[in-house]
């Protein structure tokens, strides 16, 4: 079937490297859903970001992939809606947050992952562009384009993922799962002080900073952010793989436990 058969199609909800994301509405029902159309013809390899999708679509914090349609050039992938949008626009409009909203926001983030690395998939493109959030504030996951399934132990190389967000055992050779963790780390890093850890002029400044830069807690803009955070921002950005804390251990730190709610 084609998708236009099943679906009206909207407006652009958003743009990435390949796809190009509308907002979609089934005949059938009413219901509102969003649609990533790929070409097949590009780099990625667009039936394995399918693929990685409905293998972890079980998950509340994973976007749900509904239905793909493929035609000659194209693949359609359509998934729920996330009418609150990306939580890149959320972190622009509110500038930093406050630490109990990051903690839980972190807690969110890296179960999600801590999930996908369960079931054999490294994300490697976590940012907040490929965060989404729904109408009552949760968040999801969402942009596999990037991702890989992994046998256990097995170590991966090849630079991907963007810039500012990736691990400095990425630009070194090899590297495993704990480069999600780093990508988070990151992430916290801006939802705490309102700008990137590892910042630059081109790609190349960038790299530079992320291989060699520490980061320094006695600016004025930490003054205000409390140790516990900190503590668990370095181990979450430790270079040394080894020290960098892995997704359990980033959930049960501390700072986490102090500001979110116990699982039951
Ligand atoms: P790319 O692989 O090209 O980066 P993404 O899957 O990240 O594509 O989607 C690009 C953009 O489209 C996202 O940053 C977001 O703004 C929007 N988008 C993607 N999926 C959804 C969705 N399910 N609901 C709402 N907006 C979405
Ligand atoms: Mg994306
Ligand atoms: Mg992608």
């Amino acid at each position: 079937r084609k998708i236009e058969s099943d679906y009206y199609m909207g407006q652009e909800l958003g743009k990435g490297k390949f796809g190009l994301v509308r907002l979609c509405k089934s005949k059938a029902t009413g219901e509102e859903l969003a649609c990533k159309t790929l070409p097949k013809n590009g780099e990625e390899n667009v039936h394995m970001e399918v693929e990685i999708m409905q293998h972890l679509s079980g998950h509340p914090n994973v976007v749900t992939l509904r239905a793909v349609y493929e035609d000659t050039d194209s693949l359609h992938l359509v998934m729920e809606f996330c009418s609150g949008g990306r939580l890149l626009n959320a972190m622009s409009k509110n500038g930093c947050y406050a630490e109990h909203q990051a903690a839980n926001l972190i807690k969110e983030l890296v179960a999600v992952i801590k999930y996908c690395h369960e079931m054999g998939v490294i994300h490697r493109d976590i940012k907040p562009e490929n965060i989404l959030l729904t109408s009552d504030g949760r968040m999801k996951l969402a942009d596999f384009g990037l991702s890989v399934h992994v046998a256990n132990g097995q170590r991966l190389s090849g630079v991907v993922g963007s810039p500012a967000y990736v691990a400095p055992e990425v630009l070194a050779g090899t590297y495993s799962e704990k480069v999600d963790v780093w990508g988070a780390g990151v992430l916290l890093h801006a939802l705490l002080i309102g700008v990137l850890p590892f910042r630059g002029e081109s790609v190349e400044a960038i790299f530079e900073v992320i291989k060699h830069v520490q980061l320094d807690f006695q600016t004025e803009k930490w003054k205000s952010v409390s140790g516990p955070a900190k503590d668990l921002l370095s181990r979450m950005l430790s270079r040394d793989v080894g020290k960098r804390l892995s997704p359990e251990e980033v959930l049960r730190h501390p700072w986490i436990m102090f500001y979110t709610e116990p699982d039951i």
